[in-house]
């Protein structure tokens, strides 16, 4: 197999990857691929999944691409690092169609059986980069995949954990609490407005109560 991208480098430390962070491109698939692919632009994904379900490999799994930017999870930084990165062709605003998820999840099943990666750390840029990100948005199905094992969803539950601190053990970044509230939101409860409520506590502390440090 060729990847076409030469935006790549070593995984620092030799690291091996154990997250996946998806995106969407904003721009069109083709574009993308060329963005992705050109030196100048120095920047890169490991795959690029068009709006039909084409799958193209860019980067070699085993190599650092360059996606992620500033930002950070379960208190890991250079995430770039740590993980496999996944751009979807969509504009933030269609709806990803069902050919699209269908292979990305056919694609997430391979990645993490080969690394190991368990559901909860498959994330959203949005989520490790809160002040700067909101790929892949509100209209990306993460239910759909937490359904399959994928990626997780919160139950409903009566825990009040302060919000902060489920937010921090889930994984989030330090930011500002706006920005934590918002990111949270926009992956799993993408309907809700307004200040922090008892809902958003009673999520997010489940989600920390299944997959937080302990
Ligand atoms: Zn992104």
């Amino acid at each position: 197999m060729s990847f076409p991208s030469p935006n790549f480098t070593e995984r620092r430390g030799g690291v091996l990857p154990s997250l996946v962070v998806i995106h969407y491109t904003a721009i069109s698939c083709d574009e993308a691929h060329s963005r992705l692919c050109d030196p100048a632009a120095e920047v890169s994904a490991h795959y690029l999944i068009s709006e039909t379900g084409t799958v193209l490999a860019l980067v070699d799994e085993r190599h650092r691409a360059w996606h992620a930017g500033a930002g950070g999870w379960v208190g890991l930084d250079d995430i770039n690092s740590h993980s496999i990165g996944i751009e979807l062709a969509n504009d933030g605003a269609a709806p990803f169609p069902h050919l699209q998820m269908t292979a990305l999840e056919g694609l997430l099943q391979q990645i993490m059986a080969r690394w190991a990666i368990p559901a909860h750390r498959v994330i959203g840029h949005s989520d490790m980069a809160p002040t700067r990100k909101i790929d892949p948005g509100p209209h990306f199905d993460w239910r759909r995949l937490a359904l399959q094992g994928l990626s997780v969803w919160p139950d409903r539950g009566d825990c009040e954990m302060p919000l902060a601190d489920s937010l921090t053990q889930i994984g989030y970044p330090d930011a500002p609490p706006e920005s934590r509230l918002a990111a949270f939101r926009r992956r799993f409860r993408p309907w809700a407005s307004g200040p922090e409520d008892a809902i958003d506590r009673a999520l997010a502390a489940n989600l920390a109560d299944r997959f937080g440090p302990g």
